[in-house]
C-alpha cells in the first residue's frame, strides 16, 4: 500500500528560506525535483517561560545519504536502539490510528513524544523527524517527535564506534559550535 501524503508542514521547513529543504546536506542533490524521496530531521529547544522555539539544527538526507550513514551504525547499536523503542512504542499501530484519526493533520503526529508520551509543550529539547517526497510528506511511522530524555537513552545505546561515526557525519556538516557537540546529532531513528 502506498504512504498517504500531506503537503509538508511549515515545521519541516528550512529555518533559513523558510520553505521546504532543497537540496541534501550531503550529497547536495535536489530535492525537490524529481521523485527523490529523503528525511528531514530538525531539533528544537524550546524556552517555556517565553512560549518560544528555536531551532537548533535542521537538515534533509536523500534516502541513499541516509542509508550509507544508518549502514554505518554497528549492529549492536542497531539492535539496541530498536530494542527500546520496541519497548516503548509499537510504531505500526500507533501509524494505524494516527491515519484513522489524524491523517490530514500531520502536526497532530509530532504533539508527543514517541517514547514517553511527554506532550510537546513540557519538553525543553526534542527532535522531530519526517519522511518526504519532492513537496510531500509521506505517512509512514514518520512524523515523530522524540523528547530529549529519550534521545539521550538512545544515545547511551550507542555503541564507541557509531558515536564516532556519528560525530563525523555532524563536524562535516554542522561544525556545530562546542557547547552542542555533547549532544550528537545525526539519524538514529528515521
Ligand atoms: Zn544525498
Amino acid at each position: 500500500m502506498l504512504p498517504q501524503r500531506v503537503p509538508i508542514p511549515p515545521s519541516f521547513y528550512a529555518e533559513d528560506t523558510e520553505a521546504p529543504f532543497e537540496t541534501c546536506l550531503a550529497c547536495d542533490r535536489s530535492l525537490l525535483e524529481d521523485d527523490t524521496q529523503y528525511v528531514i530531521e530538525k531539533g528544537y529547544h524550546s524556552f517555556a517561560a517565553y512560549d518560544v522555539q528555536e531551532t537548533v539544527f535542521g537538515y534533509a538526507l536523500c534516502l541513499d545519504c541516509h542509508t550509507t550513514l544508518s549502514q554505518s551504525f554497528s549492529s549492536e547499536s542497531k539492535r539496541r536502539c530498536t530494542a527500546y523503542l520496541d519497548k516503548h512504542v509499537d510504531l505500526p499501530q500507533r501509524t494505524a490510528a494516527l491515519l484513522d484519526r489524524d491523517a490530514l493533520d500531520p502536526t497532530r503526529w509530532t504533539e508527543h513524544c514517541i517514547v514517553h508520551d511527554t506532550p510537546k509543550q513540557e519538553l525543553e529539547e526534542y527532535q522531530i523527524l519526517a519522511h518526504c517526497q519532492g513537496d510531500d510528506l509521506l505517512l509512514t511511522h514518520l512524523p515523530l517527535m522524540i523528547g530529549g530524555t529519550a534521545v539521550d537513552d538512545l544515545v547511551q545505546r550507542l555503541s564507541n564506534e557509531t558515536l564516532d561515526e556519528l560525530g563525523g557525519f555532524r563536524d562535516e556538516y554542522f561544525g556545530l559550535p562546542p557547547e552542542l557537540k555533547s549532544n550528537p546529532q545525526g539519524p538514529v531513528l528515521a
